[in-house]
């Protein structure tokens, strides 16, 4: 069995992929850019403090992935009920906007109620008409259009609706009208509770799998360039490596620029996706954190901020004892060309959270950290859906395995991104040895041998 799987990116994909292929009993070597794995997951830990890369929780229920997560990879997961703000002139209310709309004055509540209950007829040919349609435009105008465009850095009209199905929930008529009195309690929308796990942040999900591994994964190797000619790959320190299957979880318009030779025009076509990125803050602090909120948003186009989140209030293992954290999350449209912020922009936001009371005493920051994120969401504009069918077409003719969030340029969470690296997996079995089609892939594949 000398054929050979290289795997581009040591991110929850590839690693969960390169994890499959050794259960099949398929060495594969794994190259990464950074001296970790993780990729998009974690920011970094320092002082004893732990920090992911913005919210990160694990809102998918599919069995089959806790059951990988828990049974088979053996991370303890805690399951806790979001407890989501957002603010509004100054106060903070309970998230969701299209519930919660009792932080409103009596007029515009009984606006948004009878626009709601009001039917609207055929469908929304964008995002935006996606929200009027089931939000009505009170609602919209006052939180979900700034937030939106706060948050995805584009007009919600630019915007398709294919990734929105469920992750954006509409309240039931018994939840709307409590909704205009006061707060709703219970469970609501798809993310209404999430697991996180126990120790050592979300980024434990990608060491784990690291560790089972191990010398199959080549840290400090930067992919410079891909010839699928010669079924070849090099890095920028002049290591070359060769395969059978390539899959690739970089960035799909990185992964096309460094195919040889170059195809100008897909070129062209994939530079033009577009994404946003995220500057944040990672900031801790000494002292008891005044409150038990996990995170806050921000939908005031006023305010720079998109999200705030306390990862301590997430899980207490994530601070040293006697301290806690947050990270602020600004985004923007990527390519972020200077991530610098203007000078004193941080410390406003850390003014407005102590005045929102959502921090203590300034004084007692131990140290901030700025980062970052780079791609954070792929962004769904029309020209996405048009072009992107083209690009990965062409790409798979290469005998490269597109793979995961920003491989396949889509909206992954974590539990999808476990999925598509297990298929990527399956696709490069089967292609290697075709017999192995007729297997059921979710049930013989991994207990047949080659
Ligand atoms: C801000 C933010 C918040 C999120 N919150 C949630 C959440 O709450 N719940 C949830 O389920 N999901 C969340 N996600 C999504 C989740 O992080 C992704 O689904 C998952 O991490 C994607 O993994 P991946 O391996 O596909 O991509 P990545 O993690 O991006 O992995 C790609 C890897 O390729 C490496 N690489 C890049 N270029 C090169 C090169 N030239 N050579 C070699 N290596 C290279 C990178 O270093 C990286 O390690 C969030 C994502 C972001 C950005």
């Amino acid at each position: 069995m000398n054929k050979k799987i290289l795997v581009l990116g040591a991110g929850l994909t590839g690693l969960t992929a390169a994890y499959y292929l050794n259960r099949f009993g398929i060495p594969v070597t794994v190259l990464e850019r950074s001296d970790c794995p993780g990729g998009t997951l974690g920011i970094g830990k320092w002082e004893g403090f732990t920090f992911d890369a913005g919210i990160h929780v694990l809102h998918g229920r599919d069995p089959k992935v806790l059951s990988f997560l828990e049974d088979e990879l053996g991370i303890p997961l805690d399951e806790t009920y979001r407890r989501a703000f957002f603010v509004h002139e100054g106060k903070v209310f309970p998230y969701p906007f299209q519930l919660n709309t009792y932080c409103l004055p009596l007029l515009e509540r009984l606006q948004i109620f009878f626009q709601m209950l009001t039917p609207r007829w055929g469908s929304p040919s964008n995002y935006g008409e996606f929200l009027n349609q089931n939000f009505g435009s009170v609602l919209c105008n006052r939180f979900i259009y700034p937030y939106a465009e706060k948050f995805w850095t584009i007009n919600p009209g630019e915007l398709t609706t294919e990734w929105v199905a469920s992750r954006i929930p509409r309240p039931s008529l018994s939840e709307r009208v409590q909704g205009l009195f006061g707060e709703v309690k219970g469970d609501f929308g798809p993310n209404a509770f999430f697991r996180y796990p126990q120790r050592g942040g979300i980024s434990s999900l990608a060491e784990t799998l690291a560790r089972r591994l191990q010398k199959q994964i080549i840290y400090s190797a930067e992919v410079s360039r891909i010839e699928p000619e010669s079924h070849s790959v090099t890095c920028a320190d002049g290591r070359t490596y060769d395969y059978n299957i390539c899959l690739s979880t970089l960035p799909l318009p990185l992964t096309v620029r460094l195919l040889h030779p170059i195809d100008a025009e897909i070129n062209q076509k994939a530079s033009r996706l577009q994404y946003t990125s995220i500057i944040s803050l990672s900031v801790g602090i000494g002292g008891e954190i005044p409150h038990d909120y996990h995170w806050v948003y921000f939908p005031s186009l006023s305010e720079p901020m998109a999200r705030v989140h306390f990862p301590g209030n997430i899980s207490p293992y994530t601070v040293p004892a006697g301290c806690y954290s947050l990270q602020i999350e600004v985004a923007l449209r990527g390519p972020v060309i200077s991530p610098e912020v203007a000078p004193g922009f941080w410390e406003g936001c850390l003014d407005r959270l102590r005045k929102l009371e959502l921090m203590g005493e300034k004084k007692n920051v131990l140290f901030v950290k700025e980062h970052l994120i780079e791609p954070a969401y792929v962004i769904y504009d029309h020209y996405r859906m048009l072009h992107l069918p083209k690009i990965l077409e062409w790409i798979m003719e290469k005998s490269i395995i597109p793979v995961g969030r920003f491989g396949e340029w889509n909206y992954h969470w974590m539990h999808d991104s476990i999925l598509s690296g297990k298929m990527a997996a399956i696709g490069a079995l089967t292609r290697l040895w075709p017999e192995l089609k007729d297997l059921n892939p979710t049930r013989d594949i991994f207990s047949a041998k080659v």
